[in-house]
């Protein structure tokens, strides 16, 4: 006999909360919230906004499975009301955290939650802890000058964008919901004196915890050593417990383990194209998760100097190609806020200088998997590597596809050139660029490359399948958020939930969906939000 489905309100209803931040860690004191700075507190307690009219965009089913609800349970009243912020479940105890960073490479004191709200910690029937936060649920003391609100479009891009790096294997937060607030927000999208109305939008999103390097380095640069240890103490307690009691020692293995998962972090980044855009110390999880998504975008024409934010077009600081080594920095600045912690600093400097190394050999071990090799062999491998990489911004090449098509090309001994090449077109935007010089270099190079295949012993089908595991045929191409943005600004929504299909299997072929895969078309190259984002939003 089958047990008796509860019915949606039932289950959301029963969520249950165990809210070990705000029990475990001090409070703000202050209880009506000014916008200020806020002392020897790790958060303040806040309301979300009542919102006018929630209405549910698209849910994530995956995700909702982490709460133990049901895609039926996302479509009920309930639902909308309680991840828009307008109905508090029992256990809920809405709370904004307080840290600081390093913005562009400057200490920018106190940020804070501005426009995030944690409801909780919900715990699901496998007794996993998951913090569900709501992204634009109004102004909490961190808010500065802004309005703690989000628009639609980086709603969007969110909550697309995290689910399809999830199903892509790529570490990182996950977005439940998209809800249209109904309330218009003001955004001035360019900061250039045209500011315009643009839907309100929330998205709720889980993680273990959104713990960030810039929440410990606000206390350490505020002297704040007595709340540092604690959130430092609570933080190895709940999430590294493997590591044993929290001591100096202890402290220094656990800034060990969040340099490595950073490094493999950056890793995945650079496998699948993806650019972060801003990555701030705020914006770095110690969870080694992909956190905070604004001006992100993905690499089309492989180009390493390419920055999707548009603040950042002049530096290039966290351009796709700069990101290991942004992160390495980010790492150094982690490690000065935990140095009185250990009390001397050698073992966090050793940690980040290690840092280069897990970073390196991961990233020769995922390119050897990239091109189909059966494992990476230093003497042939870096240089076929290192010209590849010369290789592909020569002209303008799409790396996905290059990626994808390159395990559809034949590595048999003695095929002429134009047979290596010919799986590849597909990959180039200007056919013209393809010169003589250009396609002896690269005919060249997929000899070597042909060779590398023929020394392992591995018949092409057999490559093909590894190539097409960790080469995504199906990405959040930066057109492709804002063809699903325009619709529901319509107030069509299928699109999003097209998409989201799409990108639950990005690795499989999917017959009929190959509109998705394919490149860039020319009228996205400049239009404001497929090639450049601003942080507005
Ligand atoms: P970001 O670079 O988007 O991660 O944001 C940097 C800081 O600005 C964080 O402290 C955010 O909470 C804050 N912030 C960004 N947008 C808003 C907004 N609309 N309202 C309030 N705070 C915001
Ligand atoms: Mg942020």
């Amino acid at each position: 006999m089958s047990r008796p489905v509860p019915p949606p309100a039932a289950a959301l209803a029963a969520l249950r909360f165990d809210n070990r931040f705000t029990r475990e860690l001090p409070a703000d004191p202050v209880a009506d919230n000014p916008r200020r700075q806020v002392y020897g507190a790790c958060y303040s307690r806040v309301l979300p906004v009542h919102t006018a009219q929630p209405r549910l965009v698209a849910c994530s089913r995956e995700a909702a499975a982490l709460l133990d609800l049901t895609e039926t349970d996302c479509r009920s009243d309930l639902f909308a009301r309680v991840f828009s912020g307008n109905h508090l479940l029992a256990g809920m105890d809405p709370h904004a955290a307080c840290y600081g960073g390093h913005q562009f490479g400057n200490w920018a004191g106190q940020l804070g939650d501005g426009r995030a709200i944690n409801l909780g910690e919900a715990v699901n029937s496998r007794g996993e802890h998951w913090t569900v936060q709501l992204k634009g649920a109004g102004p909490t003391p961190y808010s500065r000058n802004a309005d703690g609100l989000a628009v639609l479009r980086s709603s969007l891009r969110e909550f697309l964008c995290s689910e399809a790096m999830f199903h892509l294997g790529v570490p990182t937060t996950r977005a439940l919901s998209l809800i249209l607030t109904g309330d218009p927000v003001e955004r001035d999208m360019f900061y250039d004196g045209h500011p315009e109305e643009e839907p309100g939008a929330i998205v709720c999103r889980l993680a273990p915890s959104f713990i960030r390097f810039g929440n410990f380095e606000l206390f350490a640069a505020r002297g704040e050593f007595d709340i540092l240890r604690q959130l430092a103490d609570f933080t190895i307690r709940t999430y590294f417990p493997h590591l044993g009691e929290p001591s100096p020692e202890v402290y220094a293995r656990w800034f060990d383990e969040i340099c490595r998962a950073t490094a493999a972090l950056m890793v995945h980044w650079l496998r699948i194209g993806f650019v972060h855009g801003v990555m701030n110390t705020d914006n770095m999880s110690i969870h080694g998760l992909t956190i905070d998504y604004g001006p992100y975008g993905w690499l089309e024409d492989y180009d390493p100097t390419w920055t999707p934010n548009t603040t950042d077009a002049m530096g290039r600081r966290y351009c796709f190609g700069r990101q290991p080594a942004i992160a390495q920095w980010n790492l150094a600045r982690l490690a000065d806020a935990l140095a009185p912690l250990v009390g001397a600093v050698e073992p966090l400097a050793q940690s980040v200088q290690d840092y280069t190394r897990h970073f390196e050999d991961g990233w020769e071990a995922m390119m050897a998997e990239k091109l189909g090799l059966a494992a990476f062999e230093p003497e042939q491998d870096r240089p076929l590597f290192r010209d590849l990489l010369r290789l592909l911004p020569e002209v303008e090449t799409d790396m996905t596809l290059f990626y994808r098509h390159l395990a559809l090309v034949p590595t048999a001994a003695g095929i002429p050139a134009k047979n290596r090449l010919a799986p590849l077109q597909e990959a180039f935007y200007w056919p013209e660029q393809l010169t003589i010089a250009h396609r002896g270099r690269l005919a060249a190079w997929l000899d070597r490359y042909a060779e590398r295949v023929r020394h392992d012993h591995l018949a092409d089908d057999e490559r093909r399948q590894r190539m097409h595991a960790v080469n995504p045929k199906y990405v959040l191409r930066n057109y492709l958020a804002q063809l699903a943005i325009d619709k529901v600004l319509e107030g069509e929504y299928s699109l999003v939930d097209e998409l989201l299909e799409v990108l639950r299997r990005p690795y499989d072929e999917q017959p009929g969906r190959e509109r998705f895969a394919g490149k860039r078309p020319e009228w996205a190259r400049h239009r404001p939000g497929c090639s450049m984002l601003s942080c507005s939003s």
